[in-house]
């Protein structure tokens, strides 16, 4: 058995890939549940307030998807504004994020 160097150690400033992932798979499979019930208990597909609430979690599960696409890029974590780190602590709250606080506040 042949094992080259491991390669996957997480980076000091970074949280580890696989804890990023486990964040954005439950985040994913929350909105899956709540469309879901907005499909089952919600009064129909054609309420206005229905429609713009799965809208919503439809666009955040778009951003999840982004954000599993950055994990795989190697981009993950970086600002889209102004290409420095997201802080840990907003990612834990916000795993799918693409902004930091500042930039976020400015496209807002
Ligand atoms: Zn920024």
């Amino acid at each position: 058995m042949s094992l080259d160097l491991p390669r996957t150690e997480p980076r000091p400033d970074h949280p580890a890939t696989d804890e990023v992932r486990r964040r954005l798979e439950h985040a994913r499979i929350t909105r899956l549940a709540q469309l879901k019930a907005l499909d089952d208990a919600g009064p129909g597909p054609d309420d206005p307030l229905t429609s713009h609430q799965k809208e919503a979690i439809q666009r955040a599960l778009k951003e999840i998807d982004d954000a599993v696409a950055r994990l795989d890029r190697g981009t993950y974590g970086i600002c889209q504004g102004c290409a420095k780190p997201v802080p840990p602590e907003r990612l834990e709250i916000l795993p799918h994020t693409r902004h930091c606080v500042t930039c976020q506040r400015r496209a807002a």
